[in-house]
């Protein structure tokens, strides 16, 4: 998927202005009612319905009237507003190539004002678990739209926290340089993820280092849960870079053995399977970082690091996480979504037909070509004055005004004519919607 950013650089700060007012309007509602839009963007009487027009051209947002005349914000939409955060923040100029697509997130190369080119990751929490029960026309109906914004907005911020706090530890990540939204700007990684390595000229070595990592990672309090060959990079000198963090959970987690246990396994099977490597009996204790290599004796038997042996013992990283804005509570309704997704994925897999699963294993593996000789191109992007006089989008939804979506379809009937042109059938929906709510009325 590409992501063409080239409207951005000509909307104009009222059409901004009416996507964040849908933004916002998503906060309660499904579906915004156009009216609503119109009160949060406060522009001159019918200023906002003109630039809906604009956003719907360009995908930014949805138009659904099949309840009331009301938009939604598209993934586009979501990423133009994030990404102009950014530009407007003067952290990004341009927008390049998209160099990897995750299970749950697009990876796009940026570049800085100063010309250095960074990795753009945009969140898509409910990608995969949305495809998985496409077909369960029954389950999608229970889920709240707006949980796609807020959740992949969470992943984005523990994104964030975490990596900066590993960074700060000594952990070979990227640089967190900031979030925005669904949106986590980081330093770009040379290299390749290691499933696309063939070869190693020092596998043991490697080895230790990885599974060292899974330990000292322990040690500070944290499981990886996706410790795996798609989210270690590897360069041209062989260091090793781990990546991707929403999914990581303390070793507090009732789960958390069976994570533990989880990474080290794959990490086993991946070397074992392509470098044919497994390693000879290895202890490793609390406070120390690397593997102790035991030359064979080896206590449990299977060289597996023992997850009670291991966890704890250095300053937990629980307390520098929610230093960062990045609660208990947060934590916790991201798990909840995971663990369900991971559910569904396993439940899908048994019953999607075989073309979806050759989409999903190209989901896994269509990853990043870091080589220098990659055309780099970038659409450069500039904001003009600043944002001051933008409306607030963190601003407590409670605070909105207050539109009830009878009173919606009432209204909506009377803007009909001045504002959107709705294809005849919304007309005559809306207005048996209206003609219901008065029957209703009189009944009453
Ligand atoms: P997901 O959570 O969706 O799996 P990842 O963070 O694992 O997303 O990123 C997906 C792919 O994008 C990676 O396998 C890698 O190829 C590429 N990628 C991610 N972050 C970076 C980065 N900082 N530098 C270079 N490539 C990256
Ligand atoms: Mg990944």
């Amino acid at each position: 998927m590409k992501l063409d950013v080239n409207a951005l650089r000509y909307l104009t700060k009222d059409e901004f202005r009416v996507l964040t007012a849908v933004e916002m309007g998503m906060k309660n509602h499904e579906i915004v009612p156009a009216e609503l839009v119109d009160r949060i963007a406060g522009l001159k009487h019918g200023g906002a319905y003109k630039n809906m027009k604009t956003l719907l051209r360009h995908k930014l947002t949805h138009h659904d009237s099949s309840k009331y005349d009301g938009f939604r914000l598209t993934n586009l939409g979501y990423d133009y507003l994030a990404i102009r955060t950014m530009v407007s923040r003067g952290l990004i100029s341009g927008v390049g190539r998209q160099i990897g697509v995750g299970k749950e997130s697009d990876i796009f190369e940026v570049v800085t004002p100063e010309g250095e080119t960074m990795a753009l990751k945009l969140h898509r929490l409910g990608r995969t678990s949305f495809r998985a029960v496409k077909s369960k026309r029954d389950y999608l109906k229970h889920r709240n739209s707006y949980s796609w914004l807020y959740l992949s907005r969470l992943a984005a911020l523990k994104e964030y926290a975490f990596m900066k706090a590993l960074g700060e530890h000594g952990f070979p990540v990227p640089r967190a340089v900031d979030w925005n939204r669904h949106c986590v700007l980081m330093t770009l990684v040379k290299g390749f993820p290691m499933v696309q390595v063939k070869q190693l000229s020092d596998p043991p070595k490697a080895f230790d280092t990885v599974l060292g990592l899974i330990t000292r990672l322990a040690q500070h309090g944290l499981i990886h849960c996706d410790f795996n060959e798609f989210n270690l990079m590897v360069d041209d000198d062989e260091n090793i870079t781990m990546i991707d963090f929403p999914q990581m959970v303390s070793i507090t987690h009732r789960n958390a053995e069976m994570y533990f246990d989880r990474d080290v396994e794959c990490i086993f099977k991946f070397f074992g399977k392509r470098f044919n490597y497994s390693p000879p009996g290895i202890k490793i204790s609390k406070g120390t970082s690397e593997a102790e290599n035991l030359d064979g004796d080896d206590e449990e038997g299977d060289g597996r690091p023992d997850f009670e042996a291991v966890a704890g013992g250095e300053e937990s990283l629980d307390k520098v996480l929610e230093a960062s804005g990045f609660t208990r509570k947060d934590q916790e309704v991201l798990e909840q979504f995971i663990e369900k997704a991971e559910g569904e994925e396993e439940l899908s897999e048994e019953e999607e037909d075989s073309e979806e699963e050759d989409d999903s294993e190209q989901l896994q593996t269509e990853t990043t070509d870091n080589s220098p000789d990659a055309v780099e191109s970038f659409t450069k992007l500039t904001i003009d004055g600043n944002l001051d006089d933008e409306i607030d989008s963190t601003r407590d939804p409670q605070s909105l005004p207050a539109v009830s979506e009878e009173k919606t379809a009432t209204e909506a009937v009377r803007n009909l004519n001045c504002h959107i042109n709705l294809p005849i059938f919304n007309q005559v929906s809306i207005c048996s919607d209206v003609l219901l709510f008065c029957i209703r009325e009189v009944i009453k």
